[in-house]
């Protein structure tokens, strides 16, 4: 799923994020990048409840670098890299295996030291107090490809 859309409020952005995971395999991994409250945890609430995950259990795992919420599906591993200088990245082990049952979803990737094989990006914008722009495309599109 390429996407271009505007959304008007949280449960818009959620359902955007609904409609991309019921594209996902397992394996796939998503770059979402924005700046803080551009929407990127609210959109992987959405990429939760997509997997049959309930939304509620995703928070900003400020302090745990990766979650990992379990469903009836896909595991969803959730990654927020905000406060990790790019060297230490290549220590997570998110360049190597482990996530391949699900789907990972990592905040701030301009923060990885290394492009990840087959990961697409999705971007959030702020246009306005409620309104956000997301952009949904093939990594190699996206500007955190660094191949
Ligand atoms: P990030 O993880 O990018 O820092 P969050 O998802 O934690 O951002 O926060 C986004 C904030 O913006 C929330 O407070 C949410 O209610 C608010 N918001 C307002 N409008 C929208 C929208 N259209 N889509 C997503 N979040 C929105
Ligand atoms: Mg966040």
């Amino acid at each position: 799923m390429v996407a271009d859309r505007v959304t008007a409020s949280e449960d818009e952005t959620q359902a955007v994020a609904r409609e991309l995971a019921a594209t996902l395999h397992a394996g796939d991994v998503l770059l979402l990048s924005g700046d803080l409250g551009a929407g990127k945890t609210t959109f992987v609430r959405g990429l939760a409840e997509g997997l049959g995950i309930d939304p509620a259990e995703v928070s900003s795992p400020t302090f745990t670098l990766v979650h990992e919420y379990r469903g009836n599906g896909l595991t969803l591993y959730h990654a927020d890299l905000y406060r990790l200088e790019r060297a230490a990245t290549a220590d997570l082990g998110l360049e190597e295996t482990g996530f391949e049952d699900g789907i990972l979803a990592i905040e701030w990737p301009d923060r990885l030291s290394h492009a990840l094989a087959g990961a697409r990006w999705v971007r959030l914008e702020v246009v306005n107090e409620d309104s956000r722009r997301i952009t949904i495309g093939p990594a190699e599109a996206g500007p955190y490809d660094r191949t």
